[in-house]
């Protein structure tokens, strides 16, 4: 991965849709952030006589077949293409995560950027989320985030924070975007128990009391 990642055209037509604004910007990923993904996810290999294999913060070479040998790569590709067709409308929300966006809204947009896999999933997810309090722009993406975060942050005048439980698109982000507030959210408390300490960030937590408290604080210095 060439780091910063470019934002990918399908990203950047969305991107261009939104309504031009120069207020603080809460740039926001959705699975594991404020819908539960992990728990689900578990719950629909559990279903197949799959597992986890540990709580390490990575999907290939981390869940089990039958035979208790991993999964190879490209059938976890399709087994999470099978969850988000499964799963996508109806993901639980995350404690919290409503209430904290609906405050922040206040003083800044809101928007998710969520890598989804399977376009004809997208319509679904803002029923979703809408259905859950939380309606706002929803950007589909593919692969890091960097791109899409610097696109989305042009013209801002304002504070904008990013809030991701992939220490991948975290690390995109801290390349692309050098002054963006930087909060490394995981929801499950087993997974956030073990996930990478990433340099540079400025919260990590599973708790949206938390990310409701310093993104404001940053937004009233
Ligand atoms: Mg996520």
């Amino acid at each position: 991965m060439v780091e910063p990642a470019p934002v990918l055209a399908e990203t950047l037509s969305q991107i261009k849709a939104l309504a031009a604004s120069e207020r603080p910007l809460v740039i926001c990923d959705v699975d594991e952030v404020v819908l539960h993904f992990i728990a689900h996810l578990e719950e629909h290999l559990e279903a197949q006589g799959l597992r986890f294999l540990s709580h390490a913060y990575k999907l290939t070479g981390n869940i089990a077949g039958r035979d208790g040998a991993p999964v190879p790569a490209n059938a976890v590709k399709d087994l999470l293409q099978d969850f988000f067709d499964t799963w996508t409308h109806r993901q639980q929300p995350v404690d919290g995560a409503a209430q904290a966006l609906e405050t922040l809204s206040r003083s800044a947009d809101i928007v998710f950027l969520t890598n989804l896999p399977g376009a004809w999933n997208r319509e679904k997810r803002v029923r979703t989320l809408a259905g859950h309090g939380m309606r706002y722009p929803v950007i589909t993406n593919t692969g890091a985030k960097g791109g899409a975060v610097a696109a989305l942050a042009a013209g801002r005048r304002g504070p904008v924070a990013f809030i991701d439980d992939s220490p991948q698109n975290i690390r995109s982000v801290q390349t692309a975007l050098a002054d963006c507030v930087l909060i490394h959210f995981v929801a499950d408390r087993r997974f956030f128990a073990t996930s990478d300490t990433i340099a540079g960030v400025h919260l990590k937590t599973h708790d949206w009391s938390a990310v409701e408290a310093y993104i404001s604080t940053c937004l009233s210095d």
